[in-house]
């Protein structure tokens, strides 16, 4: 634009658009998707504020997707900054099922390599400062995280990204997440390789934790970027090299987009990640305050809100 302002988001109502029953979280170098026909761009309000940035409704593949690039359009939010709360209860209120999201991670374990692509299986939370839960101020629920992303939608993502040629995809990783922004200390690095995490990123949380209690179903494509700074011989962490990779992974990650979600939005959601919250709520209803099953009904209507017959 001449006058350097982005073009304010199309007010177009997402009531009369087809409901997007997926999401697509775009990480580091996937901001967009070229080619894709933007049906509207639209900015739910939630009780946490707004979304990293406009949520773009998207046809691809003939399905109507919610793209919502995590760190903003020209990568403006730091992983500490991106406000989770928001951007799982903006994709819920556009109807959002299933969410796909994509993260450039650091590698810790010799055969995931760069330029790899990996669906983690668990999560080791090294994250310090962000709110991880639609939970408290007088209703205390607690949900079950065992299997951290969806048992159903991470193994569908393995199938159809090791059938599309992507090197080492099959493999079940443990991926550790950490606050950044800077990357890990030799020490550090080394001390989570002890602890069994095979790859490392700034931004799986609290998503993933998010999405289990908004009763979303979850799961994260890795990128492969670098080996961390454990690697003996290994040039450390080298910043230009990281986004050499981050940009082609991205750009690969981008073409799978059209012949992936066609296949998740087929996969009948058998999983548990529909009824994760069913028996999480331990507070007395009678004690709720009224301000917080408001917010909570923004993203578990079906117990929260006024008319819910699970009180
Ligand atoms: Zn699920």
């Amino acid at each position: 634009m001449a006058n350097g302002k982005r073009p304010a988001a199309k007010r177009a109502p997402a009531r009369r658009l087809p409901p997007a029953r997926i999401g697509v979280i775009g990480g580091s170098g996937l901001y967009e998707v070229p080619g894709a026909r933007t049906l509207a761009e639209v900015t739910p309000k939630t009780p946490w504020g707004k979304p990293s940035d406009a949520i773009a409704l998207v046809e691809i593949g003939g399905e109507v997707v919610a793209f919502l690039p995590r760190h903003g359009r020209g990568h403006r939010l730091l992983p500490s900054e991106v406000n989770g709360r928001a951007n799982f209860a903006a994709l819920k209120s556009l109807g959002v099922e299933q969410v796909v999201a994509f993260s450039a991670v650091g590698s810790l374990a010799e055969e995931q390599r760069p330029l790899d692509f990996a669906v983690p299986a668990q999560l080791i939370d090294r994250t310090r400062h962000r709110p991880d839960t639609y939970f408290g101020d007088g209703v205390v629920g607690h949900v079950a995280f065992a299997d951290p992303f969806c048992p159903r939608l991470a193994p569908l993502l393995r199938r159809e990204l090791a059938r599309a040629g992507l090197p080492g995809v099959e493999r079940e990783p443990t991926l550790l997440c950490m606050e950044g922004p800077l990357f890990s200390t030799r020490a550090e690095s080394h001390s989570y390789r002890a602890m069994g995490a095979h790859l490392i990123n700034m931004s799986a949380l609290p998503e993933a934790k998010l999405a289990r209690e908004a009763e979303l179903c979850y799961a994260l494509v890795c990128m492969v970027t670098d080996y961390d700074c454990w690697r003996e011989g290994e040039s450390d962490v080298d910043i230009q090299m990281v986004i050499r990779n981050l940009l082609a992974n991205a750009e690969r990650a981008r073409s799978l987009l059209p012949e992936l979600l066609p296949k998740v939005a087929s996969s009948a959601r058998n999983c548990s990640c529909p009824d994760a919250c069913r028996f999480a709520v331990i507070t007395d209803p009678k004690l709720q305050p009224r301000a917080t099953r408001a917010r909570l009904a923004a993203v578990l209507p079906r117990y929260f809100a006024p008319n819910s017959k699970r009180r």
